[in-house]
């Protein structure tokens, strides 16, 4: 046994890459299960390909045999450390034997093979991305090295009843001790971080599947017995997700059986491991009467990305961790198109343009701030962001948007075919999609390479006597962490240009010989262009970025009577939500300044509510529920530099108090009406309703207080669905109202036993945006429901708070900042991922006013003296730091 965290952490260069000096082009494992001690035998064949001594990653693994060829080796003749083993005496097509022995119980940080559950009814499983394995076994743990697996399973068949590995069964039986076999073999060479195997009481779901080309196909979705009944949703969004990628795509599932296993305790969603895909059961789990409408989308977006990942990710990998954008960017994708397939497109595109904005674009502006290719890193584990995953998955859609639908297709055509089996990088994305369309993608690489996210400025001036109106378009990338200068990049602006009474205009753009239709593209590359559209009758007003045509920060002074013509006509419904958030947050600025001038205020309540009260047939209910909330307090936050987080708070409440007060006299009237309608089904349309009833009635609680509490309290005791039950709670908690702790006590006694809902419960308490809220945290971390262990519980109460909570948080006698540091540390030596994901709460703490900010450097100094630091939570702080 050693210590990792005691090693000194070197960083790792992307161009310090060398291809592997040795593969491993088959493994045989055999695993002896136990939950205190397992027992596992690797026999690795392996290839020289440059003549340096054969190197293996291990991490935490108590070597128990070692032979080389089947001779036994003595001591002297390999070398042991805290970070793996190295063995001079190995040769090309030698045959390296170890047997190791791990303690899955007594692994809290949920890397490699772990316990799920009580130790004597949970079960093991493992996760190995991004560097699991060496936890597991000594292994050439890079995702370059591609080997063919055979695993065998041996273990006590009444302890562990069900035993699962990735790739297809092959054989099983008995052993001469009485415990049971099964073994297992993956035709498809794979990386060490999809290996995957699952052991334990497990009960399943099956269903036949044919893929379009013929295969027959089970899919099987485990969980354990009292969770077995909530699979059923999770197995028709698998099937949807096989059918889409066929038909869009033209992918198709490539093994006999498809395994789903769904756990509590994941550090992640959910892992792609080939042919044995683990879920976080947040993320799979469903039930009419404890899942919200948004979770069921989560679900089915999870189990879509997860799926199509076996493509996009494991028959084509990424050559090294610096590459993990191009199976993560693309997949995300790949999952957002699929989700804007099922359901509402505008509100997909709204849900991801929210993340962006307010997870994003904070970490691209912060120090943590990566390009979405990372240059180095010293815990890859740290890498898994906003930046690689949702930026990455913008820029996919620029590159998409680029060359349109069907060439598009051709090129991951090409990608798919020409890449297969291999581990590859983003340049071979971009060659791919370039080639089979005859066109040169070489200079979309610079966004992979630059950190920060790029603003944009415009200016528009319309000349009267040549009916011209010049648009100039700016890009400007503020300064990163190591990188000072930055290059123009190629921004995709899609625009359209609105008369003044609503008509989109016929667009002639200078130098084209005809009209380009009343939509076009403008391909910003260089630091300023001009742009000049002719024939146009008057002053237009310029719809910019539509359908966030780029993922950029956008500057362009727009008069509120201008934003409000676009909230009034835009016709697609992300534009038209932004150019509401547009004028929010103008209304904001005027309110958090102290100005007098009311106008961006009131001309997003006046046009807000004449939307509200026509007759809304053509508005999509959940469109406008979006549209009547004011942009998140982490994102006008972002306004300010110094930043006071309570005075951003009180300012956003202002804003939405206005907007509550002007349309008061109409609220209860629509509440009623969107009430009488509630059947509890869960179709598009009921969704869309209760989600504009949810809003409506957080609206009411602002318009008329004890009104709107009665009405909420009556919604929580008479809902049919989790999903107004939820919303009724948390308006009432929000609101402060009497009511809310007795709803409260009621919703934990109605829902005992319930983790995935009482995760929720953790969570609305700790976002209650008051500076009390601190003592709430503070009891309910000493709840017998409440553990550090759990990573779920841990964000659901310890997160949110940190996150979600302006003022709690941000107390401006630092109590907040001091208590999540105090937990950090306990949580580090249980769980360093979780502790490096919850310590990103303080990333923009030097933007922080200068009470707060020396309040939360004085956190930060505590959690950096204590010693024994995980490598995953010193890297974070590091770079927070500098
Ligand atoms: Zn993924």
């Amino acid at each position: 046994m050693n210590d990792s965290a005691a090693q000194p952490d070197a960083t790792v260069r992307l161009a310090d890459y060398r291809p592997p000096a040795w593969r491993v082009r088959r493994v045989e494992l055999v695993f002896d299960l136990a939950v205190d001690a397992t027992v596992v035998t690797a026999r690795l064949h392996l290839q020289c390909e440059r003549d340096e001594p054969l190197h293996l990653d291990g991490e935490e693994l108590e070597l128990l045999d070692i032979s080389l060829d089947g001779r036994a080796l003595a001591a002297t003749e390999y070398r042991l450390d805290a970070r793996g083993l190295t063995i001079p005496g190995a040769r090309d097509g030698s045959m390296l034997e170890t047997r190791v022995r791990i303690a899955p119980a007594q692994n809290t940080a949920l890397s490699g093979l772990y316990l799920s559950g009580s130790h004597d009814s949970g079960f093991l499983l493992t996760q190995c991305e991004a560097q699991g394995f060496r936890r597991i076994t000594f292994f050439p743990d890079r995702p370059d090295v591609l080997a063919q697996y055979t695993v065998t399973l041996r273990a006590d068949a009444a302890r562990f009843p069900v035993l699962l590995a990735g790739g297809g069964p092959d054989g099983t039986g008995t052993l001469p001790d009485g415990r049971r076999w099964a073994r297992f073999v993956d035709p498809y060479p794979k990386p060490s971080y999809l290996f995957a195997l699952v052991a334990g009481h497990l009960e399943k779901i099956e269903r036949a599947y044919r893929t379009a080309e013929g295969r027959e196909v089970s899919l099987r979705i485990y969980a354990e017995a009292d969770a077995i009944d909530g699979c059923g949703y999770a197995m028709d969004a698998l099937e949807r997700a096989m059918r889409w990628d066929e038909r869009v795509y033209g992918r198709n599932y490539d093994l006999a059986i498809f395994n789903v296993v769904a756990t509590h305790d994941f550090n992640m969603g959910a892992m792609e491991n080939k042919g044995l895909n683990i879920f976080n059961a947040k993320y799979l789990l469903a039930d009419p009467e404890t899942t919200t409408d948004d979770e069921y989308r989560h679900i089915e977006a999870v189990i879509a990305h997860e799926y199509f990942h076996n493509w996009s990710g494991n028959r084509i990998t990424c050559r090294d961790w610096f590459q993990l954008s191009l199976k993560e960017g693309f997949t995300v994708f790949r999952e957002q198109q699929f989700c804007a397939d099922m359901q509402s497109a505008a509100l997909q595109r709204i849900d991801e343009v929210g993340t962006l904005r307010r997870v994003q674009f904070p970490e691209d502006a912060g120090p943590l701030a990566h390009p979405v290719r990372p240059a180095e890193y010293t815990a890859i584990d740290n890498f898994y962001t906003a930046t690689v995953y949702e930026k990455g998955a913008e820029l996919v859609r620029m590159l998409a948007g680029r060359l349109g639908a069907l060439r598009f297709r051709r090129g991951t055509d090409l990608y798919f075919t020409r890449h297969d089996g291999q581990a590859a990088t983003i340049e071979d994305l971009l060659a791919a999609l370039g080639e089979a369309n005859d066109l040169d993608l070489s200079p979309y690489l610079a966004w992979y390479a630059q950190a920060g996210t790029p603003c944009v400025t415009a200016q528009g001036d319309y000349d009267a006597s040549t009916r011209r109106y010049t648009l100039t378009l700016a890009q400007q990338t503020a300064p990163t962490a190591g990188q000072p200068e930055k290059s123009p990049l190629p921004i995709p602006v899609r625009l359209a240009l609105f008369a003044c009474d609503g008509r989109r205009l016929p667009l002639h753009l200078q130098g084209e010989p005809a009209s380009v239709g009343d939509e076009c593209v403008l391909e910003l590359t260089q630091r300023e262009q001009r742009f000049v559209f002719t024939d146009v009758d008057a002053r237009p007003v310029p719809s910019l970025l539509r359908g966030f045509s780029a993922p950029v920060q956008w500057q362009y002074a727009c008069s509120p009577r201008e934003l409000a013509l676009l909230l009034r006509y835009e016709s697609e419904g992300y534009d038209r939500w932004n150019a509401g958030q547009q004028l929010a947050a103008a209304a904001y600025d005027a309110l958090h300044a102290g100005a007098q001038d009311r106008s961006a205020l009131d001309a997003w309540c006046a046009t807000l509510a004449d939307l509200f009260e026509a007759d809304t047939a053509q508005l999509d209910p959940a469109l406008l529920a979006d549209m009547l909330a004011a942009p998140s307090a982490i994102e006008l936050g972002a306004r300010h530099d110094p930043l006071d987080p309570e005075r951003v708070h009180a300012a956003r409440e202002a804003i939405e108090d206005a907007l509550a007060i002007r349309l008061g006299e109409v609220l209860p009237a629509r509440y009623h009406a969107l009430r009488q309608s509630e059947s509890g089904a869960l179709d598009a349309p009921a969704q869309a309703r209760r989600r504009l009833q949810g809003r409506v009635l957080a609206l009411l609680l602002r318009a008329d207080p004890p009104f709107g509490a009665a009405l909420a309290m009556k919604q929580y005791e008479q809902a049919q669905t989790m999903t107004d039950r939820l919303a009724a709670l948390a308006a009432l908690v929000r609101a402060g109202a009497a009511q809310a702790e007795q709803a409260l006590h009621d919703f934990r006694a109605r829902y005992d036993g319930k983790p995935l809902v009482l995760d929720k419960w953790f969570a609305l308490q700790a976002q209650a945006p008051t500076r009390e809220a601190l003592a709430r945290v503070q009891l309910l971390a000493d709840d017998p429901a409440f553990s550090l262990h759990n990573p779920n519980r841990v964000q659901a109460l310890l997160g949110a708070f940190a996150r979600g909570n302006p003022v709690g948080f941000h107390r401006p006698d630092g109590a907040g900042y001091h208590y999540i540091a105090d937990r950090l540390i306990e949580i580090d030596a249980l769980n360093p991922q979780n502790a490096a994901r919850l310590a990103k709460a303080f990333e923009s703490w030097h933007r922080l006013e200068p009470q707060r900010r020396a309040a939360a450097l004085l956190a930060l100094r505590e959690i950096e003296s204590h010693s024994g630091m995980s490598r995953d939570l010193a890297d974070i702080l590091a770079r927070m730091r500098d």
